[in-house]
């Protein structure tokens, strides 16, 4: 796991083990914010000991940016009577299918044992949800597409955009949807946030946050247009298999995850999307 200050109240901790997943620990008068946790339990307990040694704050609040489990087993450490928040279908979907995919990964590896589920409190359906802690504000809202649950949380004085896996060094849409990924994408534009952290990887700074999510655009058009072009051709999707993402404008990123699959599934899910569309 790594571990950086974002800002003076920022913490930012990365694991080294899965895809470069991200936890966020905000500093403020009245205790610790944690958005999403690292999925292995030692990575997470090691976050709760390290925040409680360095700061010695106590713990406030959670909050998930969406129900994917490398970003929901991480609250397992954290007090159990504290709120976790999250859009409603994010409670929707753990209620619905959390205990079994949990009862998966501890069939797959039992180092899972420990991960004690977080069925978040207070959600919201519509609008946004507004958090106040020590002086700070904290405005939350929906950014879906990678997820229909995914949430941004904007921590207003700072001008820090929090996305979860609404950006990523490359845009997973196969279990979402890509017109609202790409209003998404371009809402964040607007909100120009100063700077941006993703649910993966690396933090996007003032100056780059622009450059960065027009990339990301041009991406998912051209991911559309492939899928089109597919669909009109009556190409086998075997074939679709062979469009490097390079065609696309990305490159493959160091995620520790196979970045051309992730590709692929991005075209074929839009394909089916199309297909459906025009019959
Ligand atoms: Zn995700």
């Amino acid at each position: 796991m790594y571990w950086e200050r974002v800002t003076e109240e920022i913490y930012l901790f990365t694991s080294d083990r899965y895809a470069l997943v991200n936890s966020v620990a905000i500093l403020t008068g009245e205790g610790l914010i944690i958005v999403d946790g690292l999925p292995f339990p030692d990575e997470a307990r090691q976050i709760a000991r390290f925040l409680h040694v360095h700061t010695g704050l106590d713990f406030h609040t959670l909050i998930l940016t969406h129900h994917h489990i490398d970003h929901v087993y991480g609250l397992s450490p954290y007090p159990a009577h504290l709120d976790v928040l999250a859009h409603e279908r994010c409670r929707q979907k753990l209620l619905e299918i959390g205990e079994d995919s949990l009862a998966e990964a501890r069939r797959n590896d039992p180092i899972f044992d420990d991960v004690v589920l977080r069925i978040p409190n207070v959600t919201f359906d519509t609008g946004e949800m507004l958090l106040r802690a020590g002086k700070k504000t904290f405005r939350m809202f929906a950014l879906p597409g990678h997820t229909a649950d995914n949430i941004g949380i904007f921590y207003e004085e700072e001008e820090v955009l929090i996305t979860g896996d609404a950006v990523m060094a490359i845009p997973i849409i196969a279990d979402g949807n890509w017109g609202q990924q790409m209003a998404t994408l371009k809402l964040i534009k607007e909100l120009s946030p100063d700077t941006l952290i993703q649910g993966h990887g690396e933090v996007i700074l003032r100056g780059e946050v622009h450059t960065v999510l027009d990339r990301y655009i041009v991406y998912l058009n051209c991911a559309r247009e492939k899928a089109q072009i597919a669909l009109d051709e009556g190409w086998d999707p075997k074939e679709i298999r062979n469009i490097p993402l390079e065609d696309c404008g990305l490159e493959r990123v160091p995620l520790g995850i196979a970045s051309h699959q992730l590709h692929i599934a991005n075209i074929l899910s839009v394909y089916r999307e199309l297909a459906e569309e025009q019959g």
